[in-house]
C-alpha cells in the first residue's frame, strides 16, 4: 500500500499559503488564525505520520514472518535432501542389480552387501522383496517431488521477499523524507507567527492551575510562563493576559511595555524587602511571588503620566488592574497585577 504522503504535503503547503502574508484567512485576527492552522497543521501532521508509521511497521511485521516461512522451508527442503541422500545408495544399487541380473533384483539391491546373501536368497520371499523394492521407488519418487515442490516455494519466497524488502526500504526513506519535510514546513509557519503569538503557542494555561499549588515565591520555573520581556516570566494565566495588554501597548506606544520586575522567588523578595522594610511586602506575602504581579516604566511608574492613564484606561480589558493599595499604601505606581483586586 503506498503512503497517502502527496495528500499530506498537500495539506500543509496549503496551510502555509493561507498563512504567508497577502493570504486571505477569514474571521478573527490573522495571527490568531495563524497559530490556529499551525495547531491544525501539526497535529494533522503528528495524526498522518502516525498513521503512516503502523503501515510501516505491518510490512515489517509480513516481512518478518514471510522469512520466517522461508527459513522453515529451507530447513524443510535441507531434511527431504538429507532424506533422499540415506536411500541413494540403496537405490543406484538396486538400479545396478536390475541391469546386472534382471531376475533376482531386490534381495542384492536392498539388503546385498556380501555376507548375509546365501541366507537372503534362502528365503526366496521374492513378493516380500519386489514390495520393498517398489516401496523404495516410490519414497524416492515421493522425496524428489517434495524436493521440487519445496525448492520452488523457497525460491518464490525469496524473490517475494526481496521485493518486500525493497518496498519497506522505500517506505521508510519516505516516512524519514515526510517527518523532515513536515518539521521544515511546520517550523516556517511557526517563524511567520508573531513573537507573541509564538510565546502565546508555548505557553500551556493549564499551568496556571498547577503552579497555585507552590507556596509564594516557589513556583518551579517550568510552571511559569516568558515575557516577551527578556527575563521576565509570570504564572501561565497572567503570561497570556500580559501578551495581549502589551501588544495593545505597543499599537499605542509603538514598542513593548518596560518590565522591570515580574515573577519574584522568596529570594528576591527578601532582597527588596532587605532593602526597604516597611514598604515591600514581606516575603511569601507578595503577588510577585505568585507569578501575577509586574513593575512598569516607561512611564507607567509616574501616576497621571500619559502611559500611567492609558493602562488605567485599557488594562482591565485584558484582566490587568492598578491595586487599590498602591495608590498610597505604599505609593506604588509602577506595581500591576493581574486578577480581582483585593487589598492585602
Ligand atoms: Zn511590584
Amino acid at each position: 500500500m503506498p503512503i497517502p504522503r502527496s495528500g499530506v504535503l498537500a495539506a500543509v503547503v496549503l496551510m502555509v499559503v493561507t498563512l504567508s502574508p497577502g493570504g486571505t484567512a477569514a474571521g478573527g485576527t490573522r495571527d490568531g488564525d495563524a497559530a490556529a492552522q499551525l495547531r491544525k497543521a501539526a497535529n494533522k501532521a503528528r495524526t498522518d505520520l502516525q498513521a503512516a508509521t503502523r503501515q510501516m511497521e505491518d510490512r515489517r511485521r509480513a516481512l518478518a514472518g514471510s522469512q520466517d516461512k522461508l527459513r522453515a522451508t529451507l530447513k524443510d527442503l535441507a531434511a527431504a535432501d538429507a532424506q533422499f541422500d540415506r536411500i541413494r545408495g540403496p537405490l543406484s544399487r538396486l538400479a545396478n542389480a536390475s541391469y546386472q541380473q534382471p531376475g533376482v533384483v531386490g534381495s542384492m539391491a536392498v539388503f546385498g552387501s556380501g555376507g548375509d546373501m546365501s541366507a537372503l536368497r534362502s528365503t526366496a520371499d521374492v513378493d516380500h522383496l519386489a514390495d520393498a523394492q517398489q516401496s523404495l521407488i516410490s519414497q524416492a519418487d515421493r522425496l524428489q517431488k517434495r524436493k521440487q515442490e519445496l525448492a520452488s516455494a523457497a525460491q518464490e519466497l525469496q524473490s517475494e521477499n526481496a521485493v518486500a524488502q525493497t518496498r519497506l526500504k522505500q517506505q521508510i526513506d519516505g516516512l524519514k523524507q515526510k517527518s523532515a519535510q513536515l518539521t521544515a514546513q511546520l517550523e516556517g509557519m511557526l517563524r511567520k507567527l508573531d513573537p507573541d503569538k509564538r510565546l502565546e503557542l508555548g505557553c500551556d494555561k493549564s499551568l496556571a492551575s498547577e503552579s497555585t499549588k507552590f507556596p509564594n515565591g516557589l513556583i518551579p520555573d517550568k510552571f511559569l510562563c516568558p515575557l516577551p520581556q527578556k527575563g521576565m516570566k509570570l504564572r501561565a494565566d497572567a503570561a497570556l493576559a500580559f501578551y495581549k495588554v502589551n501588544a495593545a501597548y505597543r499599537r499605542r506606544f509603538g514598542h513593548n511595555m518596560c518590565v522591570t520586575s515580574s515573577y519574584r522567588s522568596l529570594a528576591d523578595q527578601h532582597r527588596v524587602y532587605a532593602e526597604r522594610p516597611g514598604f515591600a511586602a514581606v516575603p511569601g506575602t507578595s503577588n510577585h511571588g505568585k507569578g501575577q504581579a509586574v513593575d512598569l516604566c516607561d512611564g507607567v511608574e509616574n501616576q497621571g503620566s500619559t502611559q500611567f492613564n492609558w493602562m488605567k484606561a485599557n488594562s482591565g480589558k485584558y484582566g490587568w488592574f492598578h491595586p487599590t493599595w498602591a495608590y498610597s499604601n505604599p505609593f506604588e505606581p509602577w506595581h500591576w497585577e493581574y486578577g480581582t483586586d483585593s487589598e492585602h
